[in-house]
């Protein structure tokens, strides 16, 4: 209930999408209509240096939030990592994360490295080998990822529900329990053939998406081949950010500039 509050707030809050060309300030920050700054401490120093060897990264990470995703969660997200307890919490963070609704909220300056993907290294054009955190902008687009049909309706991630110690809860005949908690509209599933069923990801979404990388891409000089990784490159226990993001990798190039042959033809690797 509380979380379902705090939606609320985070909508009553929220910017107007971003449906237009945005700017990278001096020390790594956007700026332009559509975008929410709530600084988080999760950060720490890139070891990649960006064109004109400033301090900077050499690429992008796309990233799916998981959860519900109802309008709301991507802010209650950003919101969650501006604090950090060093015992209690987890140190996940990320550069940014774009609502269904095309909002984009900046946690961490580009500048700075975040806590998006713990295994993976990428070269920079100097052969110089850097760890993901420590050289890619981590974007979390607010996306179910994949979905489960169970009794009539979708279902996301972990799909059933689960006791306090995290154990799956077994109904009278043995089996898992969907977790109401855990539906999301039959109109929001879309099909990545070959792959399963998936949440998709609406226009607006992909339109701000679209005029973020323009903007990294024009401050930092990215080249197409470092701004389409994904999650799921680099660590294998993840499928993050999907296949229907990797198809719409090649809209949101075309919406910043960037040359997406590099994507149809995986030279991104
Ligand atoms: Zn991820």
């Amino acid at each position: 209930m509380l979380d379902r509050v705090k939606e609320r707030m985070a909508v009553a809050k929220a910017p107007l999408a971003v449906t237009s060309e945005l700017l990278v300030t001096e020390n790594g920050w956007l700026e332009g209509p559509g975008v929410i700054r709530l600084p988080s401490p999760r950060s720490f120093r890139l070891t990649s240096r960006a064109r004109h060897d400033e301090p900077g990264p050499v690429g992008v990470c796309w990233h799916w939030t998981g959860g519900v995703c109802r309008p709301g969660y991507a802010g209650v997200l950003a919101k969650k990592i501006s604090t950090y307890k060093p015992k209690k919490d987890r140190a996940a963070s990320w550069h940014l994360v774009i609502s269904k609704q095309g909002w984009v909220y900046q946690s961490v300056p580009f500048e700075l490295g975040s806590w998006h993907c713990a295994v993976g290294t990428v070269k920079d054009d100097r052969g110089h080998t850097h760890r993901v955190n420590r050289s890619l902008t981590g974007i979390e687009l607010e996306n179910s990822g994949r979905l489960k049909y169970l009794d009539g309706r979708w279902y996301c991630h972990p799909f059933w529900k689960q006791d306090k110690a995290g154990a799956f809860v077994e109904g009278d005949d043995f089996n898992r329990v969907p977790d109401p908690k855990l539906v999301v509209e039959t109109e929001r599933m879309q099909i990545a053939r070959g792959h399963g069923s998936f949440d998709g990801f609406p226009d607006p979404q992909v339109i701000a998406a679209g005029f973020v990388l323009r903007a990294l891409a024009e401050r930092y000089g990215l080249p197409a081949n470092r701004c389409g990784f994904l999650h799921g490159d680099f660590d294998r226990r993840k499928e993050d950010a999907g296949p229907l993001w990797r198809n719409l990798l090649v809209d949101v190039y075309e919406r910043a500039g960037l040359d997406a042959a590099v994507l149809t033809t995986g030279g991104h690797a």
